[in-house]
């Protein structure tokens, strides 16, 4: 028999400091003030070990889509490692949940999307999409038809590919990134950087950056676009509404793949079960990750649509890529547990009929407060901009400050908000209730009430 050792909040700090290297982390600021521990979630809510209750408004990192504490996917996942916990997909060989997964994904996806190729993160998935674009165009006889198009301060994850993809400057300085082959144009970010343009006028001329780009690399050198259909990661950015319709235009008049990133938007988030349907795209490559498990396992994928599925299927000669983890048969059978629950419980219409429609009611109302300039949102995403002037969308001198107190603000009043510079982000579980979408709401209030205080900003009574 082990012994079970409970550690006090200090004693796990201390090791954390002492051994664990954390993503995407400033560690010596980090070790200055120490880990947050958080020990249990149930629904939409978190709590730490000093027995703390937070609403998480970002459902993990945009993946707790069914919402902490469901106990079917332990189930499912209990009963899978019993039967069989590991076995690869590699050398003619498959296991039940993996191809169940893949029937049901393709059932979800657009019409003309069949097939899935798993992966174990969304960071995979991208490296799966650079290598199976290039794959793509060296069957069709045109392996000059290399470039990637991706956006300044888009995300595709952290791993050499995905990062080199993404459009993170910060991310580019660490690691001589870019890797050769891929080229970024600007994002269509209106509030940021749409200056004296209408939304829809910006939107128009950031959607002609791709005709502009493919021009500059040539045509027959461009492999693909890769876009997500909102940024997450680049602070909740919702294209003007004549983005998507120019972007589709000028496809249609060029011979390029075009790769959808649904790693935020997949299973879910907009209302739709893929932000392509929101947008009516269609994609030739879907990467998905996080809601696929609600990420109660590691897990992820490309939805591959036919024009490559069959050019990879009829060419035939093997395609050399693949992980030991794609089609992990306890990631798969919780993950079609998971979809199960969203397609039964009717999780999807929920977010389009009530919760969306709710919570963007009620975060308009945030508009009002001193602090901000613009409230935006669709679906279950939002985003809240700070700033020092409402009607010059000018900001607090300096950058990231405003975010960065107010989202300690929302941790002391019981509310998970991230902040992407001085952008206040939100993405909450998808069964969020509307009593809960009031707390949040409330919460996020009094939070701008005390980082206008901080910042010396008079907020009226
Ligand atoms: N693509 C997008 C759109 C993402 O938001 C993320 C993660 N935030 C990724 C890819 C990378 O996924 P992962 O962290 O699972 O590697």
């Amino acid at each position: 028999m082990t012994t079970q050792i409970t550690y006090s909040t200090a004693q796990l700090q201390a090791m954390d400091h002492a051994h664990y290297l954390h993503p995407f982390t400033d560690h010596k600021d980090l070790g200055a003030k120490g880990t947050r521990i958080i020990e249990r979630a149930e629904g939409v809510y978190l709590w730490d070990s000093d027995g703390n209750k937070v609403l998480d408004g970002m459902a993990g990192l945009w993946c707790v889509n069914i919402g902490y504490g469901r106990t079917e996917l332990a189930d499912a996942a209990y009963k899978q490692m019993l039967e069989l916990p590991y076995y690869n997909s590699f050398f003619q060989c498959a296991n039940p949940p993996a191809v169940k997964l893949a029937s049901a994904i393709a059932q979800i996806a657009p019409e003309h999307m069949n097939h899935v190729f798993f992966t174990g993160s969304g960071s995979e998935s991208n490296d799966t999409v650079l290598r199976m674009v290039r794959r793509y165009w060296d069957l069709k006889g045109k392996p000059d038809k290399k470039t990637i198009i991706g956006r300044i301060n888009g995300y595709h994850g952290s791993t050499v590919a995905g990062a080199s993809l993404g459009g993170m400057s910060a991310m580019h300085e660490q690691g001589d990134l870019p890797i050769p082959g891929i080229v970024h144009i600007p994002q269509p970010y209106w509030f940021g950087e749409g200056g004296d343009m209408t939304p829809d006028e910006f939107g128009i001329w950031a959607a002609q950056q791709l005709e502009a780009k493919i021009q500059e690399v040539g045509e027959d050198k461009v492999a693909a676009f890769i876009a997500e259909p909102i940024q997450g990661a680049g602070g909740v950015i919702i294209p003007p509404d004549t983005y998507w319709p120019e972007i589709k235009r000028i496809l249609a008049r060029h011979e390029i793949l075009l790769v959808i990133d649904e790693v935020i938007c997949g299973f879910g988030r907009t209302g739709e079960w893929f932000g392509s349907q929101h947008y009516d795209l269609k994609p030739d490559l879907m990467p998905i990750a996080k809601g696929m498990t609600s990420g109660y396992l590691p897990m992820g994928g490309v939805i591959v649509g036919e024009r490559v599925a069959q050019t990879l299927i009829e060419h035939g000669g093997e395609f050399f890529h693949g992980y030991t983890y794609s089609g992990h048969p306890v990631a798969a059978a919780v993950g079609l547990k998971n979809l199960e629950i969203l397609r039964d419980e009717k999780i999807v219409d929920y977010v389009k009929e009530k919760a969306a429609p709710y919570l963007q009611s009620k975060i308009a109302q945030l508009a009002e407060h001193p602090l901000v300039g613009e409230v935006r949102g669709v679906g279950l995403l939002g985003a809240i901009e700070l700033v020092s002037n409402k009607a010059t969308r000018e900001r607090f001198a300096e950058k990231g400050m405003a975010g960065s107190i107010c989202r300690d603000m929302c941790v002391r009043n019981g509310l998970v908000m991230r902040a992407v510079g001085d952008t206040m982000i939100m993405s909450p579980p998808l069964i969020i209730k509307p009593a809960e979408i009031d707390e949040l709401v409330t919460k996020a209030w009094k939070a701008l009430d005390m980082t206008a205080e901080q910042l010396g900003v008079e907020v009226s009574p």
